[in-house]
């Protein structure tokens, strides 16, 4: 597929120069993307300008938030067909990327576009996040957590803040909707140990409504009894001061 749209984007909203490689691998991304949309169903947007613009574009915009230096360990929650995880690893080829994602029949299109890419230091892990939150392997052991259209800002938080490491970050990349749930959710971000830092609203070209790159920090370290057992974050969001229903 021909990336020209994103290149020039990637340019001109994020100051980002996409190296002759980078844009193969990008281009090679969305040719399979495609192709095994067609037996696999992985996303909804297939018209070649919106996968520039909705998927890769959009992931790329969390470095308005955050800038992804070599060694940093980004874990991406719900990613999907991954996003927003596998653009940012392609313009940010140091960080150690881990893919997490419930559903097996995209952990196996991930499996094979990293393989396809010969990507380094890329993790897939079939799971949930309420699973990885309890494990060891994961549990605080990451400096950003991201996730994009995975779960409101009260559930959500329960399934990143456990994965960061005090200190760390959390980007969720929402909607319209991102003040009202960020506000829904300050109960659980006290519980869970973390503090709102910026809402940062992005405009991308050909996409009419404003997304928001929601950046937590972890100010303190989540409880063990946080992420409770899979399906109960966001049966029983933490929206008031409750005890955690484990
Ligand atoms: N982040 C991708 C994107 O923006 O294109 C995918 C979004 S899709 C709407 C939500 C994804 O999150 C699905 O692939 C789903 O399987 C995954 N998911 C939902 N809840 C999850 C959980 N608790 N743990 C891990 N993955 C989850």
């Amino acid at each position: 597929m021909n990336i020209d749209l994103l290149v020039r984007c990637s340019r001109e909203l994020l100051g980002l120069d996409l190296s002759p490689e980078t844009q193969r691998a990008f281009s090679i991304y969305a040719d399979e993307l495609l192709a095994w949309n067609e037996k696999f169903n992985l996303t909804a947007i297939t018209a070649p300008e919106e996968i520039e613009m909705r998927h890769f574009l959009d992931s790329l915009s969390v470095l308005r938030a955050i800038s992804l230096k070599p060694g940093l360990r980004v874990i991406d929650v719900g990613t999907g067909a991954g996003f927003p995880g596998l653009p940012l690893r392609l313009v940010a080829p140091g960080i150690e990327l881990t893919l997490l994602e419930a559903t097996a029949k995209k952990t196996t299109f991930l499996e094979h576009i990293v393989h396809r890419l010969k990507l380094h230091n890329v993790q897939v892990v079939n799971a949930r996040a309420e699973e990885a939150g309890q494990d060891p392997r994961h549990r605080e052991q990451y400096d950003v957590a991201l996730a994009r259209a995975v779960a409101q800002m009260p559930a959500l938080s329960e399934y990143l803040l456990p994965l960061c490491r005090v200190g760390g970050k959390c980007v969720a990349l929402k909607g319209e909707s991102a003040v009202a749930e960020v506000r829904q959710a300050e109960t659980a971000l006290e519980i869970l140990g973390g503090r709102v830092d910026r809402v940062i609203p992005v405009e991308l070209p050909q996409v009419a409504e404003t997304h928001y790159l929601v950046v937590i920090r972890k100010s303190a370290a989540t409880p063990p009894a946080y992420p409770r057992r899979p399906g109960v974050p966001t049966k029983r969001p933490l929206l008031n001061r409750s005890h955690p229903e484990a």
